[in-house]
């Protein structure tokens, strides 16, 4: 029988490698035959990193032979979405403007993850640039969902959600500017991680919006996404707006105050999803926490602010591929020449919409109507937040409003598209921490009674932590999955 990977957590993996009941390298090997078996279909990896994870497996087991510490990630089959730098690796940022570019040093975090012990496996499928929900703007093509081919597995990290879905490894790095790993982690059934803005060194991502973007695990359990967390977070050299956080006390559900804001329940959530959210907040309260009414007065504000912040901050950092510094190259008869032709061939259409957009709204005459205005809108979120931390220690509301969609279903309209990261772009944009979590559909005790009607779809809950209570989040969201006894989903 081969192994699957999807039977494994992290912590039975280091507890296996070390009792000698299997080897990193049959890990490796487990992962990349899963690869090479699921890939044709789903085209969640676009490039398998063998030769690098089998020699990294190979030095976990000689440690472990030799009776050394071979680090809390030794021998966990990693995928590394494909902004992110993995050194002698392609890092195509999903852009044909980059489809040639190796990279040449390993992002912070990925270089903390194999100091863990951590193999690589792959570098995964995303929307190109990190733009998009669905990983439909792949300039290399989508990437399907694993609990339903014909639909999209979220974005932009789909390849990474799809990645862990589907067994291909056990964790995997995502960005989230807007939403990017939390919603791909609803869409598949599996646990997607927003830490807090600078808690996680940007150092080697490939940048989009930089006041916005983090990177964050996604993973099957929550204590997965949190042993990956603790190995990548902290303070870098590199990174000047990156900290510490300090880890914060354990606690569990009992007597916490969860907030529930009317402003996520709204026209245009989906009545299955919102349905059942509710019946995961009616859970909560069985688990002995209170839920309290918050108002979050500014969220209808959020999208248009994002849509005007993150384009703005992408239209400067995608500057610097002119077609002389990095990747594609047309050569021109001059400079001008050069640098049109080789971002009109590199570019797909929606980094080109985003330029034009964040171009005009940062131009003379305009920056005071769109780019200041979204800034002013961007502390009022930030302010109703921090009002209902004074009230509640974390807040719930669905991840996103639909489950996951098929293939071609909403990519025609771009603006039905960015309606569907209302309910994430306001962690973004407050910089606080958030992760979605898997959500049984019924709870557990209606389930059996078949209360629940409609497809399986997975849908999201997300819980938000006020600035830097990433650990009590987590805490948090680790209780609320351990109520459910495993998670549900195991392809
Ligand atoms: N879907 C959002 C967008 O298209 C978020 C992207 C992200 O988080 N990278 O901008």
């Amino acid at each position: 029988m081969p192994m699957r990977l999807a039977e494994f957590t992290i912590e039975k993996i280091q507890s296996g490698l070390r009792q000698r009941e299997f080897s990193a390298a049959e890990l490796a090997k487990a992962a990349l035959a899963a690869i090479e078996d699921k890939n044709g279909e789903l085209h969640a990896v676009l490039a398998p990193l063998a030769l690098q994870a089998l020699a990294a497996a190979r030095t976990v087991d000689d440690k472990i032979a030799a009776g050394e510490d071979p680090g809390s990630l030794a021998g966990v089959p990693v995928a590394i979405k494909d902004n992110i730098l993995v050194a002698e690796a392609r890092a195509t940022a999903g852009s044909k403007i980059l489809e040639n570019y190796i990279a040449p040093y390993d992002a912070t975090a990925v270089a903390k993850l194999k100091a863990a012990g951590a193999v690589l496996v792959a570098k995964t499928n995303l929307d190109e640039f990190a733009m998009g929900s669905s990983t439909e703007n792949s300039a290399f093509g989508p990437t399907r969902n694993p609990v339903d081919p014909e639909r999209v597995p979220g974005g932009s990290s789909g390849g990474s959600a799809a990645a862990v879905a589907s067994g291909m490894c056990l964790a995997a790095l995502g960005s989230d500017t807007g939403g990017s790993v939390r919603q791909p982690a609803a869409f598949t059934g599996i646990v997607g991680f927003k830490p807090t803005y600078g808690s996680v060194s940007r150092h080697g991502l490939i940048a989009m919006a930089s006041s916005l973007d983090v990177i964050g695990p996604l993973t099957r359990t929550v204590a997965d996404a949190r042993a990956v967390y603790d190995v990548i977070r902290g303070v870098d050299e590199f990174d000047a707006t990156s900290h510490n956080n300090n880890p914060k006390p354990k606690s569990g559900l009992n007597g916490l105050k969860i907030g529930v804001s009317k402003e996520h329940f709204i026209e245009g959530l989906d009545p299955d999803v919102e349905k059942t959210i509710r019946q995961a907040i009616e859970h909560l309260t069985t688990l002995g926490a209170d839920i309290v009414d918050v108002s979050l007065p500014h969220t209808e504000y959020a999208i248009a602010a994002y849509y005007i912040v993150m384009p703005a901050e992408a239209s400067s950092n995608l500057a610097r591929f002119d077609g002389i510094r990095y990747g594609l190259s047309e050569h021109g008869s001059g400079l001008l020449e050069t640098y049109l032709q080789s971002r009109g061939r590199g570019f797909g259409p929606e980094p080109r919409r985003r330029i034009m957009l964040g171009t005009y709204v940062l131009s003379a005459g305009y920056y005071e109507a769109y780019y200041r205005k979204a800034m002013q809108a961007r502390t009022l979120i930030r302010q109703d937040f921090s009002k209902a931390f004074e009230q509640v220690d974390v807040i719930v509301s669905p991840t996103s409003p639909s489950v996951a969609f098929k293939l071609g279903e909403k990519n025609a309209d771009p603006l039905q598209m960015y309606l569907e990261d209302i309910f994430t772009v306001p962690a973004n944009l407050a910089g606080i921490p958030a992760i979605s979590v898997p959500c049984p559909r019924g709870a557990v005790e209606s389930r059996s009674a078949g209360a629940v009607s409609g497809h399986e779809l997975p849908v999201g809950l997300q819980f938000m932590g006020s600035f830097g209570a990433d650990d009590l989040l987590l805490d948090i969201a680790a209780a609320y999955q351990a109520s459910y006894g495993r998670s549900r989903n195991s392809f």
